[in-house]
């Protein structure tokens, strides 16, 4: 059975519009659109027959029952569902009514044909539609993450517009000790700042056991500037609540939802966010960056830099703590989990290492110690000994008891690599 064969018994299964018609055949040749594979082969059957040419009313197609008419008036939809909203890439799916479907079966069935042969309908909507979307707003379609997503169901007569996230990454310093990475809701009230009828005396109503945070201080700023509806802050970990952040601070990603703007101005953001912040946290290094950066930020292995200051017990010599640094400085420790840690995560004995550790006496009582170690070490049993459950610690060399009372940290760092690499930048 030759090509024109086939059409010609496709076409006499009753209307069927080009596009339908050189749907079927969707996978010969490139450079065509289905209408005009379907008008071509049309054509050549009515010369091989030397009939006259009888073109088909795309309304009356009973296989997609006038749809493929509708291409022009779908992207102007999509086009007017994101008239005010900022995007460089798009998206287009299309959810196909089941009639459709079966109709496309039961024409490639009249050929013999395989019911997936040429392409279906979907793939011609998203395409057809697509390319009208990026003509009429400028964009360019991106079938990975795109800034913005249409769903066009056809059956509904309906445009689903999905906004994507926009991702701010950057680096914070914490100049002040007692703020929360997070917002940190109070536990007596859940958060909703009431008991009962009450204002929480917990929190004095407010529904938090702080009244700032680094996220609070930061999101909502970013959210503002990129005019969304929600932002939420992913820190490369995060330091106590009584600790700084000081040094090259900490990597972190704002993530907006929804928003409306996205080629923003970071460098007016970082000096608003610094002004907002009023010193007691500072911003630095802000730049767009991609959806994959925010698993980045939360999952690449980092070290630590610290900085803590060290009370003793008992007076300690300066060759005594030397000593005892020196023995720390590289070493492998043991740690089972600390008696401050949240019960919830497992107790087990974790082995880290410490890749430097020095320091010096302040005081016969008191020392300023630095320690840079792996990711997930805890500095304060490394220093306490927590009760003989970090081993070796600097208390135990010293047979003092020994404990941090302020603790900075100087450099959140990936072990392998830094965390800015280009590919993870908008
Ligand atoms: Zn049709
Ligand atoms: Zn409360």
């Amino acid at each position: 059975m030759s090509l024109l064969d086939d059409a010609r018994r496709l076409a006499a299964t009753g209307p069927v519009c080009d596009a339908c018609l050189g749907r079927v055949f969707a996978d010969r040749s490139f450079g065509l659109t289905n209408a005009e594979r379907g008008r071509s082969l049309r054509v050549a059957a009515a010369l091989d027959d030397d009939e006259p040419f009888d073109p088909v009313d795309i309304a009356d197609c009973w296989v997609c029952e006038g749809r493929c008419a509708t291409f022009d008036d779908w992207a102007e939809r999509a086009a007017e569902s994101v008239e005010t909203i900022e995007f460089e890439t798009y998206q287009v799916g299309t959810r196909t009514p089941p009639l459709i479907e079966e109709n496309e079966r039961l024409l490639r069935e009249e050929v013999g044909a395989d019911p997936d042969a040429g392409e279906p309908f979907k793939m011609e909507f998203n395409r057809e539609v697509g390319k009208r979307v990026g003509r009429l707003t400028e964009t360019e379609v991106d079938f990975e993450r795109p800034d913005v997503q249409f769903v066009l169901d056809v059956d509904a007569d309906r445009v689903e517009t999905t906004i994507n996230s926009a991702f701010v990454y950057g680096r914070y310093r914490k100049l002040e000790r007692d703020i929360p990475q997070t917002e940190w809701p109070c536990r007596e009230c859940d958060g909703s700042g009431r008991q009962g009828s009450e204002p929480c005396d917990h929190c004095d109503g407010s529904g938090y056991l702080y009244d700032r945070s680094v996220e609070g201080l930061i999101a909502p700023l970013v959210e503002d500037v990129m005019d969304g509806v929600d932002a939420v802050f992913h820190g490369a970990g995060r330091e106590d609540v009584d600790a700084r952040m000081l040094g090259t601070g900490r990597p972190f990603v704002v993530e907006v939802k929804e928003p409306r703007r996205r080629d923003i101005d970071v460098e007016r953001l970082e000096s608003d966010v610094n002004a907002f912040a009023e010193g007691a946290v500072e911003v630095e290094g802000l730049r767009l960056a991609t959806y994959e950066m925010v698993e980045r930020v939360k999952r690449l292995d980092a070290s630590k830099t610290y900085r803590a200051a060290v009370a003793f017990d008992d007076p300690v010599d300066a060759d005594a703590l030397a000593g005892a640094l020196d023995e720390l400085d590289g070493a492998t420790v043991e740690q089972y989990t600390p008696q401050r840690v949240d019960h919830r995560r497992a107790n087990l004995t974790r082995t880290r290492e410490v890749y430097a550790m020095s320091g010096d006496l302040d005081d016969s009582t008191h020392a300023t110690v630095e320690i840079h170690g792996a990711g997930g070490l805890y500095v304060k049993e490394l220093v306490s000994g927590d009760d003989g459950r970090t081993e070796p610690s600097l208390a135990g060399l010293l047979g003092v008891g020994a404990r941090v009372t302020d603790l900075d940290v100087l450099a959140v760092e990936g072990e392998d690599e830094p965390f800015e690499d280009d590919a993870y930048f908008a």
